[in-house]
């Protein structure tokens, strides 16, 4: 007898709906959470039963390993809606493989994929309703396990718990978005946990963008951390670089996350004939290239903004501004992932999940 993962959810209904208070059409980012949660716990060893439950807080002892170690990690997805009602997940599924390459590095335990999805894709039946339609909305999904096992002594957990939560959004606007070149501080080392997810590593961005920001600047783009020589991210999103009309980023590496949507850039461009390169960028070649007007374009890749475009970069006390051009490599890979997103265009690649 085949026991479907649905039946064994254990779901509890909310008894009231928010959605009434909810304004669709003037929605930020991740600011407002849906009816329903996604909640798995991991004790004596196994993942206990997976539970949909009313969206609550969560009480966690003052030992859990969480407050003292950091054991956390996440994920950042989205669910998108077409005109016809059909629910759609974008890569579903590499992105529960992360969460499990960033599980690993910090001795989590990781989670069995149909456990994942499963959860996801009944959760997203019941919250249906609370995905928004409007142009360069989506419904983000934020994945997140922690350790709530407790004790002081350092070491891992023997409890962990994964919540899947959900959160309406707009679109992720930035603005003119002016960036610094980063020539102290590293967002990841070699041997680290920089490939990962880990809530750590983005707590320890926070200070140096702070002050990038003092100084005029809106984002830190990180160098290595050995020469700070070469570029590898633009905040907590990966890089690109058109000079001419070849378009760069850099290799994924221990220090440098392996983004879904980075990946997915490369392979439509290349669909697309932009000749792109995957390879080391120099600062000084940024430079030069700026100086001699062969750098188009710089701009971010990640879940959130899908692309956001760099308007300048400073380094070492001056500032560079990039041309500002008419049809960019960054708006119109944009469109076409998006279009693939919410079923506007064809998709070739086989990354359009169909959920409800
Ligand atoms: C999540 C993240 C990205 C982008 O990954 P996507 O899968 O494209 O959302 C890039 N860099 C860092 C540091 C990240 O945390």
């Amino acid at each position: 007898m085949a026991i479907t993962y649905s039946e064994e959810i254990q779901v509890e209904r909310a008894k009231t709906t928010k959605i009434n208070s909810v304004d669709f059409n003037n929605l930020a980012f991740g600011k407002i959470f849906s009816d329903h949660m996604f909640v798995c716990d991991f004790e004596d060893g196994k993942w206990q039963t997976p539970k949909i439950l009313p969206y609550q807080p969560i009480t966690l002892q003052p030992s859990s390993k969480i407050f003292h170690y950091g054991q956390s990690i996440f994920e950042g997805m989205k669910a998108y809606k077409d005109e016809n009602g059909s629910v759609f997940l974008f890569r579903p599924i590499d992105n529960c493989k992360r969460l499990n390459i960033s599980a690993k590095r910090l001795a989590m335990p990781e989670i069995p994929e149909d456990y994942f999805m499963n959860g996801l894709k009944e959760l997203l039946k019941i919250e249906k309703d609370w995905i928004p339609t409007s142009e360069g909305s989506a419904l983000y999904i934020r994945p997140f396990m922690f350790a709530t096992g407790e004790g002081f002594h350092a070491s891992p957990a023997d409890s962990y718990k994964l919540v899947i939560a959900f959160a309406p959004s707009g679109p992720y606007f930035s603005g003119d978005v002016k960036v610094l070149i980063e020539e102290k501080y590293s967002r990841s080392a070699n041997g680290g946990v920089g490939f990962a997810k880990a809530g750590g590593n983005y707590a320890g961005q926070f200070y140096p963008t702070q002050l990038a920001k003092e100084k005029g600047y809106q984002q830190v783009i990180w160098t290595d951390d050995n020469t700070h020589e070469y570029i590898e991210e633009a905040g907590a999103m990966n890089i690109f670089v058109r000079i001419n009309d070849t378009l760069l980023t850099v290799p994924t590496s221990d220090r440098i996350l392996d983004g879904i949507t980075r990946k997915s850039i490369l392979k439509i461009a290349e669909d697309e004939g932009i000749k792109t390169e995957v390879r080391k960028i120099k600062v000084s070649e940024l430079i030069e290239a700026s100086e001699n007007g062969s750098l188009k374009e710089l701009f971010g890749a990640g879940t959130a903004a899908v692309v956001s475009p760099i308007s300048g970069f400073g380094f070492k006390g001056k500032n560079y501004d990039l041309p500002k051009l008419e049809d960019t490599f960054g708006a119109r890979l944009k469109k076409r992932i998006t279009d693939i997103q919410t079923n506007k265009a064809e998709d070739p690649f086989g990354w359009r999940i169909k959920v409800c």
